[in-house]
């Protein structure tokens, strides 16, 4: 068991998130939880524990393997639903357990309704479309057949959704491919219900695309990065300040992260700091040695460039960011201890310390940081 370090997810912090999405989407819409990637580091059981009791009704992850995680803690009480990955052979297990699938190709359909016959129980499908993205997707000249091929099968399947992905609704330099898209999707959409196909949900929007373009959060929409309290990127921030004429950031961030002191010494001037001559001590300096690494998911990309704050100061990461160690400059604290608290993401004292300065510093995505946190590392609920 990983005790180097942990991982808090705070409640308030997410219900007030959950809050605020289902004011701004409203009623009729409904939210699909996220939590693909370890629920995007957050851990999925922890977290789907936690948004279950406040309220959640549908998660959406990316394999069965995940299903199968969130489906441990949920049982019966919420939707799951596959939007990528799952082998033929685990097919049956998602009819059985009632979890939805993506389906994107003639095969795996074929393979679903096959299964759905021989358990004598429909399977849930959401029908993905190719719009634009040209990732996955039924292509437009496959439109016909695969019409003709669900008429034939409707008592085998229930039609969950009409689905499609944006292509990366999140920045402005996309405008027109992504509007071309939802351009395309009623077009479809009109397609299947006139030949007596209609889904139960039509959805289309991530979070960047569901704050930037309103129309397309349609019946459902599919909501990862901002549940967490994180925006998709700066532009979708700034644009939903503009929008709604409000000057505070409505989220909150529902990870920290912490670690502690593990050693420290002191370095005289003009002596190298750590592997190599990346780094030289251009005075004398006090170092604390961090049990954290690229091994637990802090980016290597980070030497010298890190911050971590300790007994209230905001500290330089120093030297190349090792497997499972990191040091930092403590040169002004007076007064630090072996056990003092470090924290690697989040609040100590009046400082704070974003997923996002974080991203800033090493050029990696939010989505990408969190994501590479460690499985090892302890969860826990505040
Ligand atoms: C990850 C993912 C989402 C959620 O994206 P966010 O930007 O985190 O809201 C939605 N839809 C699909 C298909 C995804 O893979």
């Amino acid at each position: 068991m990983h005790d180097n370090s942990l991982i808090e997810i705070n409640r308030e912090a997410f219900e007030s998130n959950w809050q605020f999405l289902k004011q701004h989407f409203g009623k009729k819409v409904l939210i699909s939880s996220v939590v693909k990637g370890n629920a995007y580091g957050h851990g999925i059981k922890p977290f789907v524990t936690m948004a279950l009791e406040s309220g959640v009704t549908h998660f959406s992850v990316f394999d069965c393997n995940e299903a199968r995680q969130v489906n441990e803690v949920v049982k019966d009480r919420a939707e799951i639903m596959i939007m990528g990955w799952i082998e033929n052979t685990s097919i049956p297990w998602a009819i059985e357990n009632n979890v939805s699938i993506y389906v994107f190709e003639k095969k795996r359909l074929e393979a679903a309704i096959k299964s759905a016959k021989k358990l004598g129980k429909k399977v849930k499908l959401h029908i993905e479309i190719e719009t634009g993205m040209n990732r996955t997707g039924f292509q437009p000249k496959e439109i016909s057949s695969l019409i003709k091929y669900l008429k034939k099968e409707q008592d085998h399947f229930i039609f969950q959704g009409l689905c499609t992905h944006y292509a990366g609704a999140e920045s402005i330099a996309n405008y027109y491919r992504v509007k071309n898209q939802m351009d395309q999707y009623p077009k479809l959409y009109t397609r299947f219900c006139a030949e007596g196909l209609t889904p139960i949900h039509r959805h289309t929007a991530c979070s960047a695309a569901a704050m930037m373009y309103p129309e397309t959060c349609m019946d459902m929409v599919r909501i990862g990065i901002m549940q967490y309290g994180l925006w998709p990127s700066p532009e979708a921030f700034v644009n939903y300040l503009n929008v709604s004429k409000k000057h505070i950031d409505p989220l909150r961030r529902v990870i920290s992260w912490k670690s502690k002191v593990m050693s420290i010494r002191k370095v005289t001037q003009g002596q190298f700091i750590g592997y190599g001559n990346s780094y030289m001590a251009s005075e004398n300096m006090k170092i604390a040695v961090v049990p954290i690494g690229y091994a637990h998911g802090y980016s290597r990309t980070l030497s010298n460039q890190g911050r971590v704050l300790i007994s209230g100061y905001r500290c330089q990461v120093i030297g190349t960011i090792n497997m499972n160690m990191m040091l930092v400059d403590v040169s002004e604290i007076l007064n630090i201890h072996i056990g003092d608290e470090v924290v690697l993401i989040g609040r100590q004292d009046n400082l704070d310390l974003s997923v996002a300065s974080f991203s800033d510093f090493s050029n990696l995505l939010n989505y990408e940081l969190l994501t590479r946190l460690s499985q090892e590392i302890p969860r826990i609920i505040i």
